[in-house]
């Protein structure tokens, strides 16, 4: 599992710096927070090849957030991708993609199906779920939780082999969880497996000021992602865009005890975060500043 941001930027692009988009790779499937504009430029540059099984999930209708799914969509046709996207999202997303999808006069090669979200859960697969929080933005804002169901021990081959119980059908029953039988004898999948694994927990805040509310959404996440639109130096201007400071991301993941802090969706004012990075680190141990194409493994 990583994470790769292709884009870090508020607003509007640097240089530097593109569009807000956060991948969560998974072994089976990409999750997309976020597309701003021009986010299948930065996501061809990721090579994380364009019929890969994907869900995209909007935090809000700001542009710098929503309107790169268009064009990720068009390149996505035009590669011929069959499989089908899921797209979740606030209450209007559904008429802003069928509109544009109806001007456009988009030839879609594979389905779409588009979810509104509201508060709790929105998504239970087999492996992991996906929450929705309201943030408190400009406009109704989102933050998303990302929490892997508890994953079985790790498979050791050599102690199936020393017990001399046979690759393949069995080995496969073992590490989904049931027993078998070789000549009369009968292995536990604990013979051959370690313990269960506590599943990994991963937030995004999208566009927000720091809440109550979502320090509670976020306790104990292995990682966020969080609004750090500004330097602490401007506290106030955080505060009258709806937005937060790289101290305030700090305070936040430090109350609620998360254990990495990722600071992104920076200010185009900042040609460089560490200055953002140095003063959360003040306030929490383990901080760092996205970069595009940054890629985070997240074990
Ligand atoms: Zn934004
Ligand atoms: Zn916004």
């Amino acid at each position: 599992m990583k994470l790769v941001f292709l884009g870090t930027s508020a607003a509007q692009p640097t240089i530097e710096r593109g569009m807000t988009c956060i991948c969560l790779v998974l072994d089976k499937e990409i999750l997309m927070f976020d597309a701003g504009e021009g986010a299948q430029i930065a996501y061809q540059k990721s090579k994380l090849g364009w019929n890969k099984p994907m869900r995209i999930f909007v935090t809000h209708l700001h542009g710098d957030h929503c309107v790169g799914i268009l064009g990720l969509l068009q390149t996505m046709s035009l590669q011929n991708r069959t499989e089908s996207v899921d797209i979740f999202g606030p209450p209007g997303i559904d008429e802003f993609l069928a509109s544009n999808l109806k001007i456009l006069n988009f030839g879609l090669t594979f389905p779409v199906r588009i979810t509104r979200i509201k508060e709790g859960l929105v998504l239970d697969d087999p492996t992991y779920t996906i929450h929705v929080c309201e943030a408190e933005h400009s406009i109704p804002a989102y933050s998303y939780l990302f929490a892997e169901k508890e994953r079985p021990g790790k498979f050791y081959p050599e102690k199936a082999k020393e017990l001399g119980i046979p690759e393949g059908k069995l080995w496969h029953e073992l590490q989904s969880g049931n027993e078998v039988k070789v000549d009369n004898k009968t292995f536990k999948p604990s013979d051959v497996m370690g313990e269960k694994r506590k599943g990994r927990k991963m937030g995004i805040s999208g566009d927000t000021r720091p809440t109550k509310k979502l320090e509670e959404f976020f306790k104990g996440c292995d990682y966020i992602t969080f609004d750090s639109t500004y330097s602490d130096t401007l506290r106030d201007k955080a505060k009258e865009n709806y937005h937060s400071t790289s101290v305030e991301a700090a305070e936040l993941a430090k109350r609620a005890e998360v254990e990495n802090l990722i600071l992104t969706h920076f200010s185009a004012r900042y040609d460089d975060a560490e200055e953002l990075v140095k003063e959360a680190k003040q306030v929490h141990v383990s901080v760092i500043a996205a970069k595009d194409l940054m890629e985070i493994d997240i074990k």
